[in-house]
């Protein structure tokens, strides 16, 4: 379907479709989706006072836990989190609990129901580093609180992965420009074009007098995909493919035969953006369908859009001439058989992982940034806090932003009792 020019998968729900479906709620004493949302959200709550017809509430109820609600609505993964823990959903279909915050959020902004009221902005200065979930999250607490806060962020926009990773089919714009306006309407300053390790150091942020930094840079650079050739033109990082596509640098042309590797849902998006350009694009993954990582639903899409699968075949070595591509060799874990694929380009979309581009921030063995648990999220440098991606590997966006959340409370903690 198209609005407003974006390609979209599915509309967001109308009142009347939203509150049939929060109808069929049964208001459990003991609510399984809530422990099956790695926030616990108000689930109960929040569906009861919609039904209620006091929406006010039922989004109040809502930022008590997040402040993403339209997004998580939209991307979380609901079959294995909130909704595949719903009792309906043991002889029928779980309550559509993402659709539903999605439109109470939505509704929200469209009907002035946001709150945008804070504390005065003195009890300290902040820097974040990042404007993905985690950041904006910390940013929005850190705001509402009291704090003055200054977002670095090395793109053009806001937003991360949400704005440069998601694609706009399965995460329309304005769902994350709502986000952001969100956090300038509270006196969130944002910053562009500024990369951590080239304009700025954590030093510099600490000369201009912040009392504390948080670094949410996210995992988002290349992991090897450990076979000869990845090095070769026309092998190319799924999220750099992503990212550029977002910026309207199309990496691929009409023409170009597309592989994608990998069965998680960055081979999901990946496949399903090449696939509106090249219509020759197809999924090589090593495992089965049932033991893909992607969602069932993100998989259902796929076949939709009419991607075809390969399934178990492992990559063993990328062929081409002249340092350009024109083949991919694979093992069919099957029958054990080696063959080439022709193909002129491969998106490798089998993880990423965090860059941080200072020497001083104390890392782990995976290369993410260690944290403490008390101050929690605290570095092993004195005031400087970090979270979302770039310490817990790639991982969601809910919890980046609980994450988000959970630190800037610490900060604020930290802050106020020096
Ligand atoms: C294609 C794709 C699809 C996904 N789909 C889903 C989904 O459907 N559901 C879900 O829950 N999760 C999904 N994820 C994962 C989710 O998006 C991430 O877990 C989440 O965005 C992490 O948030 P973050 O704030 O930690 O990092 P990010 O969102 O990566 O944000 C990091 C920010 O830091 C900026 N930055 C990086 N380096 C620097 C620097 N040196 N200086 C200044 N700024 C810098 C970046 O530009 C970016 O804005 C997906 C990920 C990808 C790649
Ligand atoms: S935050 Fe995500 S998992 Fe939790 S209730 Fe909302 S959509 Fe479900």
């Amino acid at each position: 379907m198209i609005v407003n020019n974006q390609k979209i998968d599915v509309l967001d729900l109308t009142k009347e479709e939203a509150l049939e479906e929060a109808k069929r709620c049964l208001n459990c004493k003991k609510p399984l989706c809530v422990q099956g949302c790695p926030i616990e959200n108000n689930i109960p709550q929040f569906i009861n006072a919609f039904v209620n017809d006091d929406l006010a509430l039922a989004y109040e109820l809502l930022m008590e836990k997040t402040n993403l609600p339209a997004i998580c609505g939209k991307v979380c993964n609901h079959e294995k989190q909130c909704e595949g823990n719903c009792v309906l959903g043991i002889k029928k279909t779980p309550v559509k609990i993402g659709k539903i915050e999605n439109f109470i959020a939505n509704f929200a902004y469209e009907n002035n129901l946001i709150n945008n009221e804070k504390k005065a902005s003195n009890l300290g200065k902040v820097a974040i580093i990042g404007s993905g979930p985690s950041g904006l999250s910390c940013g929005y607490i850190l705001a509402k609180e009291g704090f003055n806060v200054d977002i670095y962020e090395m793109e053009e926009k806001a937003g991360g992965i949400l704005t440069y990773g998601i694609p706009t089919f399965r995460l329309p714009s304005y769902n994350v420009d709502r986000e952001i306006e969100k956090l300038k309407n509270l006196g969130v300053n944002f910053t562009f074009n500024q990369k951590l390790g080239k304009d700025f150091t954590i030093q510099s942020l600490k000369d201009k007098g912040y009392d504390a930094i948080y670094v949410s840079i996210g995992a988002n650079m290349k992991k090897s995909i450990n076979v000869e050739g990845e090095d070769m033109e026309g092998v190319i990082h799924a999220n750099h493919f992503l990212t550029e596509y977002a910026k309207n640098n199309i990496l691929i042309d009409k023409d170009d035969v597309v592989l994608v590797i990998g069965g998680g849902n960055v081979a999901m998006d990946a496949s399903r953006t090449a696939k509106l350009v090249a219509d020759n694009t197809t999924v090589v993954y090593r495992r089965t369908q049932k033991e893909m990582p992607a969602s069932l639903e993100e998989y259902e899409e796929a076949v939709k859009d009419n991607v075809p699968f390969m399934w178990r075949c492992s990559p063993l070595e990328f062929i081409g001439e002249n340092n350009k591509l024109t083949g991919l060799k694979v093992k069919n874990l099957d029958t054990d058989e080696d063959f080439v694929i022709p193909c002129t380009k491969v998106l490798t979309a089998i993880g990423s992982k965090p860059v941080i581009d200072d020497k001083d921030i104390a890392l782990d063995d995976w290369g993410c940034i260690k944290i403490s648990e008390s101050p929690f999220g605290m570095t092993n440098i004195d005031g400087v806090f970090a979270g979302g991606d770039v310490v817990t590997g790639a991982n969601t966006v809910v919890v980046a932003m609980r994450e988000g959340r959970k630190t800037a409370h610490s900060i604020k903690d930290y802050i106020l009792s020096r």
